[in-house]
């Protein structure tokens, strides 16, 4: 059997620390070729400590990184080491876990040179799917959901053809506030809206999934993933997280994956698809009663819902435009400088106002990206 030789990006993080615990419980199948991490200095040097990778990349600005030991892995600087040392041929899979913008780039020069290309990085294919998906149509780089619903989507997907898709529904745990009001919104703090039920993540994608924001991102990925229409994708409340998705064939059937709420599957299948293995994620306990609950979403109370079927459906430039606008949105909301009912607003009114592109070039899309982050931090009711 080969070793897979993996670079994962945004090692430091939750998605990336997790998949090194996948790479950890199948040493003899998986190698890490490359690490990066931002500012992690610490860790990342731990992690290359342990991995031993032929390469560990800083991006961003450290004090400390020439204080720690990274032992016989050669340390760079700046994330265009990291595009330069995935395109070698010594590098099988690239793991895309950066969070934000900054992890287009890498993303792209993964696709760009062919590799299985593994995407936590949600903003990419937000931000990018026309290219995106595109090019790795161009390379023959295969794309791999590690985002939990995105999985699930994929591995319903195994059980039947494209073209007899109908739908592709999306699970939403409903976030802390599901069930209320769009009056109650009105009131919701930072502290409140930090509190998760379910998973427990990063800053803005807690408050996205508050919003449903999350939701609204996640349909666009769908749309440029599986190249399915805007309407050919619904979303379904489901507060046990415990189905990720489902794909409903044209003869009425509909395929889940369902498993505990734990990244490291998703993570793992994306690394070994086809093949299944063991997996350090718990098991489903079936001598325990379970409920599973299902209802639909409430449009007024979680508008931002429609914006992500909305820029579903234009495509072009409408994903780069919402991102940019959500993230700074949120950061604004945290900072206590507009409600927590006017995240979706603010959305709203900057991807209406933004100059629409079907096909956009990458200069583009880094322009309305920047121009929709100026017009949310001055944007005011
Ligand atoms: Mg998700």
């Amino acid at each position: 059997m080969e070793v897979q030789s993996i670079a994962v990006l945004g090692s430091t993080g939750s998605v990336g620390t997790r998949c090194l615990e996948v790479v950890r419980q199948h040493a003899g199948r998986m190698r890490i070729a490359g690490l990066s991490a931002h500012r992690s200095s610490r860790l990342l040097a731990r992690q290359a400590r342990e991995f031993r990778p032929d390469w560990a990349v800083l991006s961003g600005s450290v004090s400390d990184g020439r204080a720690e030991d990274f032992e016989g892995t050669e340390l760079l600087r700046g994330l265009e080491a990291a595009e330069t040392r995935i395109r070698r041929g010594d590098v099988d899979v690239v793991v895309s876990a950066i969070v934000g913008a900054a992890g287009l780039g890498p993303t792209l020069a993964a696709v760009d040179a062919g590799k299985r290309t593994a995407i936590a990085n949600k903003e990419s294919l937000v931000m990018a799917g026309p290219l995106i998906t595109r090019r790795a149509a161009e390379t023959g780089a295969r794309l791999l959901p590690i985002d939990s619903e995105h999985s699930a989507v994929f591995q319903a997907l195994q059980a039947g053809r494209r073209q007899d898709v109908r739908r592709i529904v999306l699970t939403a745990s409903g976030g802390p506030f599901r069930g209320w009001t769009s009056q109650q919104m009105a009131s919701v703090t930072p502290d409140m809206a930090l509190q998760h039920p379910v998973w427990e993540m990063g800053r803005r994608i807690t408050i996205d999934s508050a919003t449903m924001m999350n939701k609204a991102l996640e349909i666009i990925e769908a749309r440029w993933l599986f190249d399915v229409s805007a309407d050919q994708i619904a979303v379904v409340v489901h507060p046990e997280s415990w189905v990720h998705s489902f794909v409903e064939y044209t003869d009425g059937s509909v395929i889940a994956q369902m498993s505990p709420p734990d990244m490291r599957l998703p993570i793992q299948y994306a690394l070994t698809f086809p093949e299944r293995h063991e997996c350090p994620c718990p098991d489903t306990d079936w001598q325990q009663p379970m409920t599973l609950q299902f209802e639909p979403p409430d449009p007024v109370a979680f508008p931002a819902l429609q914006l992500g079927f909305e820029a579903a459906e234009r495509g072009g430039t409408c994903g780069a435009v919402l991102n940019a606008a959500d993230e700074i949105a949120v950061a604004r909301f945290l900072e206590g400088e507009i409600r927590f009912d006017q995240i979706a607003p603010l959305c709203k009114d900057v991807l209406h106002h933004h100059d629409y592109e079907a096909h956009p070039t990458l200069e583009t899309l880094l322009n309305l990206d920047a121009w929709a982050r100026k017009e949310a931090r001055n944007w005011t009711s």
